[in-house]
């Protein structure tokens, strides 16, 4: 039964003696060698060393069977045509009734192509890394439990700055907060939120960046044993975020100077209104005192010839009040101010910035902690 079962096994199994000669070789044996087993037999093992495996393992090896202990390893085999394969190999001494090694028991199976899938992984494993470690934006991606799995350069450079907090859970609390109630079936749903910029205080103390972040719920293959033959999945969120602080402080400046434009526009507006209706109001004292003298005029000529004075008082008369309406309209309009609300915090920002340069040439200083 033992012969048959050894004979039949999957497994590549030999028998040696102490000096690794050959004495027995399987079916399974000549399939993978490529070797009869008449062309075995008497023959040592390192018939099939292709001299590429080091010889320190060699040593290794032989240095655990003297000790009569097994060994497991990896090692380059040349089989019959010449062709390399890689050999997981076992071997164990195998003692007799007294304690003494009186055969050494092999077995192998041909792991080539699966070394190769495992590198093909490993390299791609490795490019993925790569990629995502020169990214010039910030990834990182979280477990269930908010833990984090993965996080690349750029997220690195950002603990460094502030050890203390973790920047992804810092991430994570604004997006939620933005989110609101959409998050728990974006998370259940696997979905991908909108980009999102956020204010984040997690670099430096009192420094405050800016990032355009945004994340994605992926589902990820559970990796414990009894999730082997479930399927069942894990949900993993992948953050990603850009350091958009540069943009954000040329656009604020891009801001405050078409405020200071439309601050001096409104101001040019204002004292053109001031002026012109000043000048109304003057030119209407001379108008007004020419129409009690017309109306003095008409009163004393009443029933009486036309009076050519009284004709001309009367033409100046239009001719003062249609300029005077000319000068009315370009009087320029008060633009209606549409209602919204207003952060009392950003409009102080605001006033200060556009008011430094005055206050500090006054000797003015102020001391103000915006409130959060
Ligand atoms: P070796 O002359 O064998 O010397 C390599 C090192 O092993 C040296 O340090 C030497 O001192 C030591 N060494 C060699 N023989 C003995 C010994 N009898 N007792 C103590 N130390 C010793 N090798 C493979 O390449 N492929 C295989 O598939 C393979 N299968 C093996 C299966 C079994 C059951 C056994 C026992 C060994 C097997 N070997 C195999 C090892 C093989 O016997 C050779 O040691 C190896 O191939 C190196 O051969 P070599 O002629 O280059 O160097």
């Amino acid at each position: 039964m033992f012969n048959e079962i050894v004979e039949q096994s999957e497994v590549a199994i030999s028998i040696t003696d102490l000096n690794a000669c050959i004495l027995y070789a399987n079916a399974a044996f000549e399939r993978v060698t490529g070797y009869s087993v008449g062309e075995l037999v008497g023959h040592n093992e390192s018939i099939l060393s292709d001299k590429k495996t080091p010889s320190i393992i060699y040593k290794t090896l032989w240095g655990r069977l003297l000790q009569q202990k097994s060994w497991t390893g990896v090692l380059v085999n040349r089989r019959k045509d010449g062709e390399r394969y890689l050999a997981e190999m076992t071997i164990a001494p195998v003692l007799d009734n007294d304690g003494k090694t009186a055969y050494y028991l092999g077995m192998h199976r041909d792991i080539t192509d699966f070394h190769r899938l495992q590198q093909q992984v490993q390299s791609q494993k490795q490019l993925i890394e790569s990629v995502v470690d020169t990214a010039p934006v910030v990834i990182a991606l979280l477990d269930e439990n908010e833990q984090l799995v993965l996080a690349n350069h750029e997220y690195q450079k950002l603990i460094q700055h502030s050890p203390e907090n973790e920047p992804a859970l810092v991430f994570l609390e604004h997006l939620r907060q933005r989110i609101g109630t959409r998050w728990l079936s974006l998370k259940n749903n696997g979905g991908r939120m909108d980009i999102q910029e956020v204010q984040v205080e997690c670099c430096q103390p009192g420094i405050v960046r800016w990032f355009s972040c945004s994340g994605i719920w992926i589902n990820v293959k559970a990796s414990e044993a009894e999730a082997f033959f479930d399927g069942n999945q894990r949900t993993h969120l992948l953050l990603v975020a850009k350091d958009i602080t540069d943009l954000k402080k040329q656009q604020e400046a891009v801001r405050i100077n078409a405020l200071r434009a439309m601050m001096a526009e409104n101001e040019v507006a204002d004292s053109l209104r001031e002026s012109l209706r000043g000048a109304i109001h003057q030119f209407q004292v001379p108008f007004n005192m020419l129409e009690a003298a017309l109306g003095l005029l008409e009163r004393r000529n009443a029933g009486k010839p036309a009076d050519p004075l009284q004709d001309l008082l009367k033409t100046a008369l239009h001719a003062g009040q249609t300029a005077l309406e000319t000068l009315g309209y370009s009087v320029p309009p008060q633009k209606p101010q549409a209602f919204s609300p207003v952060n009392l915090n950003d409009l102080l920002r605001d006033v200060l910035i556009l008011s430094t340069e005055r206050l500090l040439s006054e000797g003015i200083v102020v001391g103000w902690p915006p409130l959060h």
